[in-house]
């Protein structure tokens, strides 16, 4: 059986060797676990093996999960919201990391306000301008806070990105560079980037938020959606 506990160990270690080699502390960067097809019983254990936060990417499954294990840590959405499903997002999590599209700038505006409190956002960056993902192109990124800073009940933390799939993670280097400054231009200072293959990149590149599945919980059955 894959030892949650101690996979979540090796991963913080890594992480603070990493922060180490940037001249930062681990401690300045947050470990998200990514709990998403991950059954109830394991999340639980990297619960007491003390994990940070959770993150999931479909709003019905963290319902289940948030039902059965409460909130012992914050709970993260780091996948696609869809407009309708905004009102559950909003009781669930305490971050969203892909806000993708204006639209959905103001229906989380308007529900937000209705509840009377903002909502926490990342800016979700398609770094690689591929077709088939989410998120604003980097050159569209200014305008599109432009446009959020009017909204006054969401809140923009800092960018997300899921940078194209690279070989190596020294291949994704890169990508991580150049959402670092791209946050660096816009005044924003938290950057979720980096994945169970490229983490320790991510954060040597200034991520503040990694999003690590596999790497604690054991691959995914059937390698599950990304
Ligand atoms: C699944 C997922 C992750 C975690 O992936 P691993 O490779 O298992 O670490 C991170 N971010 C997003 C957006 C994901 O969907």
């Amino acid at each position: 059986m894959h030892d949650v506990g101690a996979s979540l160990e090796r991963v913080r270690e890594r992480i603070a060797r990493a922060a180490e080699r940037a001249g930062r502390r681990g401690s300045d960067v947050l470990l998200i676990g990514v709990s998403k097809t991950v059954e109830v019983q394991r999340i639980q254990e990297a619960v007491a093996a003390g994990v940070p936060a959770l993150g999931e990417n479909r709003v019905q499954e963290a319902k289940e999960k948030v039902a059965a294990l409460g909130r012992p840590v914050p709970w993260h959405l780091i996948g696609h919201l869809q407009t309708n499903k905004v009102r559950d997002a909003l009781d669930l999590f305490d971050l969203v990391h892909s806000l993708d599209r204006l639209d959905l700038a103001s229906e989380l505006d308007q529900r937000a306000r209705q509840r009377g409190h903002p909502v926490a956002t990342l800016v979700q960056v398609n770094v690689g301008g591929e077709t088939n993902k989410g998120g604003f192109l980097p050159d569209a990124v200014p305008a599109a806070l432009e446009a959020i800073a009017k909204l006054d009940h969401v809140s923009v933390r800092g960018l997300m990105t899921i940078p194209p799939i690279a070989e190596s993670a020294e291949n994704a280097r890169p990508w991580f560079r150049a959402l670092a400054q791209l946050g660096k231009r816009v005044g924003l200072t938290e950057l979720s980037m980096g994945m169970s293959a490229d983490f320790e990149v991510a954060i040597e590149e200034g991520a503040t938020m990694v999003r690590v599945g596999t790497a604690i919980f054991g691959p995914r059955p059937g390698k599950a959606t990304a």
